[in-house]
């Protein structure tokens, strides 16, 4: 059988949101687009099979919330950092 990616996500009382990876916030490379919460990179965020809604879900987020990270990685992101 083969493996399927896992992409970490966050449950918000069932309403599961992937995370998008982005380097907009230090330290922090996992961001949900729902409610604006950070996770390190090795976070224990829950972890589900990637779905193709899920990859769609994520791809939608990202399109939406693109401006916004870009803005924030100016702001507080590697970017400025380094
Ligand atoms: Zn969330």
């Amino acid at each position: 059988m083969k493996d399927h990616k896992k992409v970490p996500v966050h449950d918000h009382g069932g309403y599961i949101v992937p995370l998008l990876w982005t380097f907009s916030f230090p330290h922090h490379e996992w961001w949900c687009p729902y409610c604006g919460n950070n996770y390190p990179m090795f976070s224990s965020n829950r972890k589900v099979e990637e779905t193709p809604a899920l990859k769609e879900q994520a791809k939608q987020y990202r399109k939406l919330t693109r401006n916004y990270l870009a803005a924030v990685g100016m702001i507080k992101g590697r970017a400025r950092r380094e």
